[in-house]
This record gives structure tokens, sequence and C-alpha cells, in this order.
């Protein structure tokens, strides 16, 4: 326990044990639940100094890029506090769960409105900032303004409605729809910190991170790495869907193996033909890689990451070739539209999957569509073509033995959807 923790919080009280953190105070917690669980947060007294705990803490962003959030708040520009720009700085809190397969944010903010309401209270101070908006979709809307009510320190935060659209959670389409009301990426040259809404430094953050960083706001950066690995600190959530009893939302430590998360939820692994890990720009992974553990670090190898935490479980009897060209095809209708590779290479990398998939036995389909995956990466202005490209290379490569079959005019799966 750091000095800047006792100074927060008083005594260490109530910190969590084990994996059981964003969830602890039970669910749809109340305030007075959530302060009995946890400890108040003085967030009077959080300063910059909050910036060097999350160093240490070694969080990472929950969103899906996961990047070090220390880096992220450091980037921000650190004035004093009497300065007229601080009061220009702003903290946006980023609930929109593009990921059609996600449920965590969701599931946090009914569950646990009041520490994503702390983590962005928290993330404000130290950065200074006055302005902080909270970003999400109309299911979590009620949740998070009934808590915000409960609460006297909440009022100045702003609530956005944001579309249900894949890119609506992209840092700048965040930004951008607040100012403008258009939920689409922009084409930026600074980054937010330094220049986001209204040319103001903007700080964007994930829901699920700002609750961690509420937590280490409280009980500090050692008690965020007593869970997860040296290397994949603390907890994360994760959603996992498909061919399991039901579709759940779990905590997790970062040292834990993806196959024991999806046997806790009932699969098998011998009815398993491969797991997308990260959502829609994740990739595959084939059953027997499934024993690695759930962590940046340990799914680098796999060219896979954990992204917005989920894990699709797609059975033996479905077509891995049929179902991720459902999903191009759905990226391709989700883009924005404005740039080349979104207009032009999205659609077409989902019409060669879809021939590929429904058993067009032309042998150069699959170079032809890893050819097209290659040139869009980096051409457009987010990094939706970029981790579209990542689909379907994963694709390629854990269902080979699939294309291979349909060139035969075989499938090796038997569709029972
Ligand atoms: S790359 Fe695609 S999704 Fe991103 S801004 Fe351009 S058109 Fe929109």
């Amino acid at each position: 326990m750091t000095q800047l923790a006792e100074t927060l919080t008083g005594p260490r009280m109530n910190a969590p044990a084990g994996a059981n953190r964003l969830f602890a105070a039970g669910a749809r917690a109340s305030y007075r639940s959530h302060v009995s669980t946890y400890g108040s947060l003085n967030v009077a007294e959080i300063g910059p100094d909050l910036i060097n705990q999350l160093d240490r803490s070694g969080l990472t962003g929950r969103g899906g890029a996961g990047f070090a959030v220390a880096r992220k708040f450091g980037a921000m520009p650190q004035r004093r506090r009497s300065s007229l720009w601080q009061s220009s700085a702003v903290v946006i809190a980023n609930g929109a769960e593009g990921e059609p397969r996600s449920l965590k944010d969701e599931t946090l903010m009914r569950d646990s409105p009041h520490l994503v309401i702390d983590g962005l209270l928290a993330a404000a101070a130290a950065v200074h900032a006055t302005t902080m908006y909270l970003y999400t979709t109309g299911t979590s809307l009620e949740s998070v303004a009934s808590a915000i009510a409960e609460r006297r320190d909440a009022s100045a935060i702003r609530l956005v409605e944001a579309p249900e659209t894949f890119i609506s959670g992209e840092a700048s389409a965040v930004v951008n729809a607040i100012q403008t009301g258009a939920a689409v990426p922009t084409d930026r040259v600074a980054r937010l910190t330094a220049s986001g809404l209204k040319q103001r430094p903007t700080l964007v953050h994930n829901v699920e991170t700002l609750a961690h960083v509420a937590l280490i706001a409280r009980y500090g950066s050692e008690w965020f790495r007593s869970a997860g690995t040296d290397r994949d600190p603390g907890t994360r959530l994760v959603t996992v869907s498909g061919a399991v009893a039901r579709d759940r939302v779990l905590e997790v430590p970062g040292d834990v193996r993806i196959i024991d998360i999806l046997t806790f939820c009932g699969a098998t692994e011998s009815t398993i033909a491969g797991v997308l890990v990260g959502g829609f720009h994740g990739a595959w992974l084939k059953r027997e890689q499934l024993g690695v553990n759930l962590s940046n670090a340990a799914l680098a190898p796999y060219g896979a990451q954990p992204g917005a935490g989920i894990l699709y479980v797609l059975g033996v009897n479905r077509c891995g070739l049929q179902f991720s060209a459902e999903i191009v095809r759905y990226l391709a209708r989700e883009s924005a539209r404005q740039c080349g590779p979104c207009m032009f290479g999205l659609p077409e990398m989902a019409t060669l999957l879809e021939r590929i998939a429904s058993g067009d036995r032309d042998p150069r389909l699959a170079q032809e569509l890893a050819t097209l995956s290659e040139s869009v990466i980096g051409r457009g202005s987010c990094h939706h073509p970029n981790g579209t490209s990542r689909l379907v290379m994963s694709t390629l490569s854990a269902f080979a033995e699939d294309a291979k079959a349909h060139l035969r005019g075989q499938c090796l799966r038997v569709e029972t959807r």
C-alpha cells in the first residue's frame, strides 16, 4: 500500500480480495452499498500522483486496443491547477459497446455504475478537467442516470447517448458524436489528448478502464497487481458466448487459461471448432491453442489480444469460413464509408470470403483475399480496415483445412443453425 492510496482513502478498507473486484458490491449496487463495500473516494485529494499509481499498476485499456492507461493520462498537458488551460480539459467515459458479442460494459453500468462514475471523477481530478461526459448506449442510460442522481458529487457529468453501431465507440467517433451528433471517426492529425472536443485536450477511456482507475485510486497499484501476472496484472471483464451453456460476463485475472474460462461456462473442449478472441476485430484460436492465458503477452504470438474481452465459441457443427464471412460482411456494412479501404476493400473482402465459404472452387480466391486484406492495412482514418484485415487473415489461417475441403467440394462441418 502506497502513501498515495492511504492519503486518498484513510485506512485501507474493504479492498476486495481475489478476482471479484468490479462486482463486489453486488448486482445493481446502490450508492450506499457501493460505499459500504469499497469505502468512499475523496476526489478532492486526487491529483497527478494518480498517474504514477496507474503507471506502477500496469493497467491497460479494457476497450480494445490495450494501450498503457498511464501513458494516455500522461499525454494530457500537465499544468498548474490555477491556469485557464485546465478548465478546458475534457474527460469522457466511453460506454459505447460497439462489439455485437460484448455485454461487459452494459453489465458493469447496470451493476456497478458508481465505480464508473468514481473513475470518471478521479480521472478528471488527475488531469484537472472540469468537463466530463459519460457516453453510452440507450440500454445503459437509465442506470447511469439513476446512479448520478443518487449522489451529490456527480452532477457535472453530462450524459450523451451513443448509437448502437460498430464504430460509435472509436475514440475520435466518440468526440465527433458529442461535438456534432455524428458518431463516425474523423481524420486526425493531432492526438485527442492535444486537440479533441472543440480543440480541447480530451481524455477518452472505456468505462471498465475507469472502474479499475477508481479502485487503484482507493487501494493503490500493489493491490491491483495482486491479481493477474507481472506482464498482464489485474482483472478484466470477459463476455463468453456461442457454444456455451449461456452467454456470461465474468471477471477474470490475467493468468487464467482460456480453456478454463470456457469450461467454467459449460463448453466441452471436444465440441469446439475454434474461439474468436477479442471480438470482430480479433483473431481465431484453434482448439489446440486454448491452453493459452487470456492476456496481451500470452496471446501476442497468436496475433491475438483480449481486445474488448470477447470469447466467442464456435461449435464443431458450424463452418468457421461461413461464420467469418458473415462477420466481414457486417463489418463492411458498419464502416463509415468515408475512406477508400472501407468503401471498396471491405465489401470485396466480404465477397471473396463468401465465395470461399459457399464452395466456389476457384483456387486463387484465398490468395486474392489475403493480398487484398494486406493492402487495406493502415489505409483508413481509423483502425476499422486493420481490424477487419486481422480477422480475415486469422480466418484463412485457423480454417485452412476447411478452405481446402471447400475446394474439393466438401465442408468439414455440418451446419445446424
Ligand atoms: S477507415 Fe472506414 S470506418 Fe474508419 S473512418 Fe475511414 S471509412 Fe470510416
